[in-house]
Parts: C-alpha cells; sequence; structure tokens
C-alpha cells in the first residue's frame, strides 16, 4: 500500500518544481523570521526575491550542528513560543542536547510522513503495532506513536528495555508490527532463542529498524533469527525525526525520502559540492514544509549515496543507501580511513562468531591500535572449552587461534588494515537494553 500514491509516486520533473516553489518560499520566510538566517543570508549575498529554485540552491548557506549549539534552547526558531506545540532535544553526548520544535502543523506533517513510512514497512491499517522505541525528549518513540495512529495501527506504547515486557506483549498482545533499533532488536531475538520461543509462534511480521547505523550482514542475521522483515528506517531530530526517509519492502534497497517535504543533497564532505548519484557523500537535508524550526542544507554528517531512479514498488521518490559511516566516526588507523560498519560487515560473514562484537582504538608509541572484540557462539563456546576464555588456555588453543587468524585476515582484506582480534565469551560483548548502542570506543583522545 502507498499512503500518498499522488505525492509518493509524483513524476521527477514535479516534484522538482514542488520542491522549487517551497525552496523559494522557505527562503524568504527564513530569512524574514530567523535573525541566524538573515544573516547567514546577507553575508552569502542571497537576496530571497532572486532565489527561483533547486538551481541556486548550490549558492544557499549551509545549517551545522554547532548553529542549533550557538542558538540553544530557542534562537533558530521561526515562530512565537506559543505556537510551539511541542519539543524534543537529541541525546548530546557532550554538553547541552540540541532542541527542535514542532507547531501543530509539524506534528501533523510528522504523523503523515511517519504513516508512510509504515505503509512502506507493510503495515495495515487495523493491525497493531509494538512501539519499542523510547518516549520522551527523544524523537523516537512520540514520532512512531502519532504516524502508527495516523495509519491506523493500534499501538501499544510500551517504550524501550525492560525485554521480559517485551516478550510478554508480544506473547499476548501479538502484534504484527513492532519498531526499535537493530541492537536492541539483537537482544530480543537472543532473549526469545534463550527462551525457547519460536518466533513463528508469534504473530509479528515486520520490524522497523533505525535510530542508530547497522548493515545488511545484520539485516540477514535479524531476520533469519526472527523470521520477519527488517525494514531501515532513518531520521534526525533536527529535520523532523524518525520518518524523513524509509526503505519499501518490496525492493529492500535503499530508503525513499520523502522529497514534497525533505530536500535531500549528497556533497563532498571537504569542498561541500554535489557527487554524483551512486557516489557516497555527506546528506545535507532542507526541511521544505516545517514552521516551527526549518532548516536549510542541514549538514547531518551521515554520509550515504542517492538513487534516484524509479523503484520496483512505484514510488518516484529518491532513496537514499544505508548509512555507511559519519563524518565523525570514521576511525583513522595509521592513516586508513575505516568505518564501524565496514568492520561489522567483515564479521558477520565469519562462521563461529556471533553478532555482538565490540571495537576498541588505542595508542602506543604513537602508533594507532585497533582491536576488534567478537564473541564466539554458544556452540564453539562449549567446544573448546570456557578454559580458554577465562585466560588460562590449556586446551583447544589452537582452535581459537585458527579463529583468530581466519577474523584476522577477513578484516585485513576488507580494510587494508592489521587487526588485533579477541574473542570473547558469550555475553562478554555490550548489548542494547531499549536503546542505541555504543560499539566503538576511541581512546586515543578523550571526548
Ligand atoms: P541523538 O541520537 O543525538 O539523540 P537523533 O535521534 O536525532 O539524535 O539521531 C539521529 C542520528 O542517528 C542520525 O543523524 C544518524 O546518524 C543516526 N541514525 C538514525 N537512523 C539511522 C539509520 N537508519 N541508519 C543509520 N544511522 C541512523
Ligand atoms: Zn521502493
Amino acid at each position: 500500500m502507498i499512503w500518498n500514491e499522488a505525492m509518493e509516486t509524483m513524476p521527477r520533473p514535479d516534484i522538482e518544481a514542488l520542491q522549487s516553489q517551497r525552496l523559494r518560499e522557505l527562503v524568504a520566510y527564513l530569512h524574514e523570521r530567523v535573525p541566524f538566517y538573515t544573516k547567514s543570508m546577507d553575508a552569502a549575498g542571497v537576496v530571497p526575491a532572486d532565489v527561483r529554485g533547486l538551481e541556486d540552491l548550490p549558492r544557499l548557506p549551509f545549517t551545522k550542528k554547532s548553529d542549533l549549539r550557538d542558538n540553544y534552547p530557542f534562537g533558530l526558531f521561526a515562530v512565537p513560543l506559543s505556537e510551539v506545540s511541542r519539543t524534543h532535544a537529541s541525546s548530546g553526548t557532550t554538553g547541552k542536547p540540541t532542541v527542535v520544535g514542532y507547531t501543530q502543523n509539524d506534528i501533523d506533517i510528522w504523523a503523515e510522513v511517519v504513516a508512510r513510512c509504515f505503509a512502506l514497512s507493510g503495515a495495515q491499517p487495523g493491525e497493531m503495532f509494538q512501539n519499542a522505541y523510547g518516549y520522551g525528549l527523544f524523537t523516537g518513540g512520540l514520532g512512531m506513536h502519532y504516524g502508527a495512529e495516523k495509519l491506523g495501527l493500534t499501538v501499544i506504547p510500551v517504550s524501550g528495555g525492560n525485554t521480559a515486557r517485551q516478550i510478554m506483549l508480544l506473547q499476548d498482545f501479538g502484534p504484527q508490527i513492532m519498531a526499535c533499533t537493530p541492537s536492541y532488536a539483537l537482544t530480543l531475538a537472543d532473549a526469545l532463542l534463550e527462551q525457547g520461543i519460536d518466533p513463528d509462534d508469534l504473530a509479528v511480521r515486520v520490524f522497523i529498524l533505525g535510530a542508530e547505523p547497522w548493515t545488511e550482514a545484520m539485516r540477514q542475521e535479524l531476520e533469519a533469527k526472527l523470521k520477519v522483515h527488517a525494514v531501515n528506517i532513518y531520521g534526525l531530530s533536527e529535520i523532523i525525526g524518525p520518518g524523513v526517509s524509509n526503505e519499501c519492502v518490496e525492493a529492500k534497497d535503499g530508503a525513499h525520502v520523502f522529497e514534497d517535504h525533505f530536500l535531500v543533497e549528497v556533497l563532498d564532505p571537504v569542498t561541500g559540492t554535489a557527487v554524483p548519484d551512486g557516489e557516497i557523500g555527506e546528506l545535507v537535508f532542507t526541511t521544505l514544509t516545517k514552521k516551527a524550526m526549518p532548516l536549510l542544507r542541514y549538514r547531518t554528517g551521515d554520509l550515504a549515496s542517492l538513487n534516484r531512479e524509479k523503484c520496483i514498488c512505484g514510488r518516484t521518490h529518491a532513496r537514499m543507501s544505508r548509512i555507511v559511516g559519519r563524518t565523525d566516526d570514521m576511525l583513522i588507523i595509521r592513516g586508513v580511513n575505516v568505518f564501524p560498519s565496514q568492520i561489522e560487515a567483515a564479521l558477520l560473514g565469519q562462521p563461529h562468531v556471533s553478532p555482538h562484537y565490540r571495537i576498541n582504538v588505542t595508542r602506543a608509541d604513537h602508533l594507532d591500535q585497533i582491536e576488534v572484540q567478537v564473541e564466539v557462539t554458544e556452540r564453539f563456546f562449549r567446544e573448546v572449552g570456557a578454559d580458554v576464555f577465562a585466560g588460562h588456555a590449556e586446551t583447544a588453543v589452537s582452535e581459537t587461534n585458527e579463529l583468530k587468524q581466519t577474523i584476522h585476515h577477513t578484516l585485513r582484506e576488507a580494510l587494508g588494515l592489521n587487526v588485533q582480534v579477541s574473542l570473547l565469551a558469550p555475553g562478554e560483548a555490550p548489548r542494547s537494553e531499549g536503546g542505541k548502542l555504543k560499539r566503538v570506543f576511541d581512546n586515543r583522545v578523550l571526548k
């Protein structure tokens, strides 16, 4: 089902005409209402009346995360606070969080785009939805909630975490659709297995997963374990929250960006100029219809590529690839660029290892060291014996050494780097307890 056929299957020339018109209106709106944009446009020599449309996009100024911080908390709002019906804030690992605001109009748009996400994922009105995204300042929970209601789903607003309760609800309420982070889906899958629950006995058919990076290999793993379709949803608070784009379950080949509301560019992160379709660059979004805090050319730091070909699902909206990394999570190890997603993809193809891992980066004697710690499977663990993992290995050292060698070799092929490999016993690597999971620990710099 396509939720908004007229918008989602609009021919490209019409999409672009609509975007041009909305962009013109946006530029005038921001210049008039937000001092930050008056200044940045004036400095760039942009006169709103001269902006004709998409062809002028490259000369419009960017917005960066630091601009949100500098205008904390409400400095980028384009309407008086009395017209803002909701605020959200991102976690903000350091210092103050990033604050965003929504008018009632914006909340309605959000529900509209998230309803599209559910339809893209294969949900049908009348079905039931278990929402294991966190409710609160984080945009995940409430964003999914309103979109689900709009589509006509029955929502179970359980929020993140509490695995025992999640499983009870999956069994007793029988939702067909579930949403959470991919790392938490893995936690759930393992818990089901441990309790001897066969996913075939559950009604759940689709997992909508996002809020953190994951790989194709992880999709295979989760779909096999949970016996569901796992589809990718992408979003960020600054642009709206979850619902900027979502994969269609038919193709599972890139997430359709809702181009009538969000204008997407993929740029060379260094020069800021557009890269051709199919090439990786930084995603930059302009919100075309929001009123409380619209953003012009927001630099997400997320790296992906774009595909504007028509999709087998019938939609014309451009598809973005998975996020292959972030401009700020790329590890530079002895001069070699490494993204954690490359490591995940390489590890998940290996026999005897589980999809739980941790990446440590250190520097000793001015030399970067990267260590990948990966858990072995329960079966391997039983076969070689726990002694090996407790550090007093007498037996089976050759098996573990062989496994380490194989992984080392695979990672060297994939990354062009020598990586130190350690094996962990089952349960030793970090797990998601409901939200986003941190797997990379770069100890070279204080963060
Ligand atoms: P915070 O994590 O700071 O609370 P957000 O929830 O807005 O704020 O996080 C948005 C970021 O999460 C995106 O910029 C992107 O890096 C990441 N993200 C969201 N969805 C996905 C996804 N499907 N794949 C990869 N990364 C994602
Ligand atoms: Zn599609």
